[in-house]
């Protein structure tokens, strides 16, 4: 007991990065993720999901599976969530968006509108939700008497370059390389001098590794081909999926030409791979700071970058 607490202690302490003094004080991102998973319905990493909080804002990047029970499990109200910005519409991104948005009008109950920022594709799979649930949306008007402002989505469709500011908040969406998955985007977010970088889904990305260079915070998706060996999935269908995304090997290329105060990995490629498939590859390419992002890890990126993993077991 007294040995797992010191050694948690010590990777919370070895995990405390001090960042250039340059940035305001008391001003700091705080990132959640919710769901580090990818397609595989599995109960350890819930589909891809990051929650974002700077200067009183909420912001979700991308809704997939579990986002909203994960959600509550952080106690964050989705009527304080202030907008969804979509990294592309890969349904594993999108296919807790329909919960969030209907549960979360229903109980705890939101009684304003929605943002949802995304690629072309994005007003038109939002009107068509609405038409799929027309039915329930009617019923929960009048029968429960839900807020007629709370189930509005304001979909606007955002390309390379785009920019949301507020209180303090950028927000910038970049192109990545996902083909043949197009737009796909990556967001960078800057609040009071701190910097994160959300990688979305992509192959080795020069467009994503210009808005990185030096940030705080990179959090990028990985694809382990040891993994798929082990599922035993067919050859070309493994590499195939690989290609659309990075091994450890070139995320560690990445990270060494951007040099991040601290790398993180999600959207991990499949769900079963172990930190062993992960980490012994990517320091062939990487010396930095790097961590196995798990549901719940909270990383606090202030004066210091401070990491914490949850303490209960994400399922
Ligand atoms: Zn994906
Ligand atoms: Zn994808």
């Amino acid at each position: 007991m007294l040995f797992t607490i010191l050694r948690r202690t010590l990777r919370i302490a070895l995990l405390v990065i001090t960042c250039a003094s340059t940035a305001a004080q008391g001003q700091e991102i705080k990132v959640t993720l919710l769901g580090t998973g990818c397609p595989p319905a599995v109960m350890n990493r819930f589909g891809p999901s990051i929650l974002v909080e700077a200067g009183g804002l909420k912001f979700l990047f991308d809704a997939g599976r579990g986002a909203l029970q994960r959600l509550n499990q952080v106690n964050v109200k989705w009527r304080n969530v202030q907008g969804v910005f979509l990294t592309h519409l890969h349904s594993d991104h999108v296919v807790g968006f329909p919960d969030l948005w209907l549960t979360g009008w229903l109980t705890p109950g939101r009684d304003v509108p929605l943002q949802v920022w995304g690629p072309r594709g994005t007003k038109n799979m939002m009107s068509h939700l609405e038409q799929a649930y027309e039915y329930d949306i009617r019923i929960r008007l009048y029968d429960d008497r839900a807020s007629p402002d709370g189930v509005v989505i304001l979909a606007e469709e955002i390309a390379d370059g785009f920019v949301y500011e507020k209180s303090g908040v950028k927000i910038t969406a970049f192109d990545v390389d996902h083909t043949p998955i197009k737009p796909a985007f990556g967001y960078r977010i800057d609040y009071g001098g701190r910097s994160v970088v959300l990688s979305g889904d992509t192959r080795v990305s020069e467009n994503l590794m210009r808005h990185a260079q030096g940030v705080d915070l990179l959090i990028h998706e990985v694809a382990a081909p040891e993994t798929f060996q082990r599922a035993g999935t067919p050859l070309e269908r493994a590499k195939s999926v690989v290609a659309h995304h990075v091994t450890p090997e070139q995320a560690g290329e990445v990270f060494s030409r951007t040099k991040p105060k601290l790398a993180v990995y999600s959207h991990i490629v499949l769900p079963t791979a172990t930190e062993q498939d992960l980490i012994p590859p990517t320091r062939k390419t990487y010396a930095g700071p790097l961590e196995v992002g798990e549901d719940l890890m909270v990383i606090e990126v202030g004066e210091k970058i401070v990491v914490r993993r949850p303490t209960s077991p994400s399922s």
